[in-house]
């Protein structure tokens, strides 16, 4: 197996043309805030065009069918464009897209020509709405209803914890716009009768439909996380994914994505990289006690990337996956955990500096990284849930399960 990506001549001419488009169509002058709460609406505005630049481009999600608005690129093509992203360090850009694999899945033609086209355009934001105040690790708990009314759905609860860079158009009361507010995905129970993990379905509710109410929270992350209220919230028919009591299966597409079944090219971490390189800059590598700090937590992270590239290759070569995703997911929360301390060891007190302070090291990046290191642990499944699906998959627990069905490995048998 080989971890590293070699590119061909052509792929490399790819890199440049992708290189150059971005000088062009990315503002030389945008503001790259830290967090998505210090995002002012010019700088809004400039991502919301830039986004819409690279959905029309078919760069924003490259390697989907082009019929449905995709790129219709190969994975080498996909992996050098999010590489070139990478590297132009964009301001907060986050959408949350966990819901397209799931609609490519178990959408109809009609959904997929529906819903996926603005998405991944660009066009409209996607929105998680899975966890609710009394269902977070026991997601099957979860209260929201769907009541069906003629052509409609009728739903009716609350989630919280709803994430996403969505900047703030009003500075006043931090609420997202409609726009921003696009899609929401979401998870309601449509027969309360049935027994657990077969009583819901899988809904895509638009974000401007009347009956909805959003709070923002401000909590220890500065991404701008979300209260939702649904107070009889009138959905077609049409916008169910799969079965009306098939949500279940359906978001297990949506979290084998999440937990890391589709890998990762560029590692998460990157202000680990950053600390490094202001370490030697600043002689704090000479001492023993943190040279040994700063391998531990460079191969913590070197781990990480070579884990990512596994899944990634697996993913986009039609593998059989199993506990790979939430081994990697395991993975990124426990090491960001590690990778913390040392910043705090080695960094001391500069560390917790914000971005006002002129003293901060890397413009106030590590102390975003201490609190971002903690929240990390829980989206998408807590470090003990993701110890869970690894034993269910490797069959030691006495519940056995499968991955579930994802683009990459759902075609591979067909
Ligand atoms: C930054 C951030 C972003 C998020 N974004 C979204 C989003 O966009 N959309 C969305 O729907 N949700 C989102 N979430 C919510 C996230 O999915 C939940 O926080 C997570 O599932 C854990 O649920 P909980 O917070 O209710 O914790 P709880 O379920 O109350 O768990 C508390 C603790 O108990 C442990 N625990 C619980 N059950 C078990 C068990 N069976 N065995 C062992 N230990 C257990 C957990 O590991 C955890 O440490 C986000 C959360 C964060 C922090």
């Amino acid at each position: 197996m080989d971890f590293m990506y070699r590119y061909t001549q052509e792929q490399e001419e790819f890199r440049s043309e992708v290189r150059e488009w971005l000088a062009e169509n990315l503002p030389a002058d945008i503001n790259r805030p830290l967090e998505s709460s210090h995002v002012d609406a010019h700088t809004w505005e400039q991502v919301r065009q830039f986004r819409l630049r690279l959905g029309e481009k078919g760069w924003l999600h490259p390697t989907f069918p082009k019929e449905y608005g995709g790129g219709g690129l190969s994975t080498e093509e996909g992996v050098v464009i999010r590489e070139e992203l990478e590297k132009a360090d964009l301001p907060p850009f986050y959408d949350n897209s966990l819901d397209l694999p799931a609609i490519l899945v178990w959408g109809t033609e009609e959904q997929k020509r529906e819903i996926l086209e603005p998405r991944l355009r660009g066009e409209k934001l996607g929105w998680q709405l899975f966890t609710e105040p009394g269902a977070g690790s026991d997601l099957a708990s979860l209260q929201m209803r769907a009541v069906r009314d003629g052509d409609d759905w009728v739903l009716t609860g609350q989630k919280v914890f709803v994430g996403g860079d969505a900047g703030y158009a009003d500075p006043d009361n931090k609420v997202p716009d409609d726009v921003q507010m696009g899609e929401l995905f979401t998870l309601a129970v449509t027969d309360p009768d049935a027994p657990r993990h077969r009583n819901m379905g899988y809904f895509m509710v638009p974000g401007d439909t009347q009956g909805i109410t959003v709070q923002t929270l401000d909590l220890l992350v500065g991404q701008g996380k979300r209260q939702v209220f649904m107070d009889n919230v009138r959905v077609p028919a049409s916008r169910l994914i799969g079965g009306e009591t098939q949500g279940w299966q359906v978001a297990q597409t949506t979290l084998e994505i999440e937990h890391g079944g589709g890998g990762e090219v560029v590692p998460r971490n990157s202000t680990f990289k950053k600390f490094l390189a202001y370490c030697v800059e600043n002689g704090l590598d000479r001492e023993e006690h943190n040279e040994q700090l700063l391998m531990k937590a460079y191969i913590d992270n070197e781990v990480q990337r070579l884990l990512g590239a596994r899944n990634h290759w697996m993913y986009s070569t039609h593998q059989e996956m199993s506990f790979h995703g939430s081994h990697l997911s395991l993975w990124r929360r426990e090491a960001g955990l590690r990778t913390a301390d040392v910043i705090r060891e080695v960094g001391g007190l500069k560390a917790m500096l914000d971005f006002e302070d002129s003293m901060a090291p890397i413009d106030g990046e590590l102390e975003v990284h201490q609190r971002a290191s903690l929240t990390a642990a829980h989206p998408g499944g807590a470090i003990e849930i993701q110890k869970v699906i690894i034993a269910r998959r490797l069959g030691v627990s006495r519940t056995r399960e499968r991955a579930a069905p994802t683009p990459s490995t759902a075609t591979a048998r067909s």
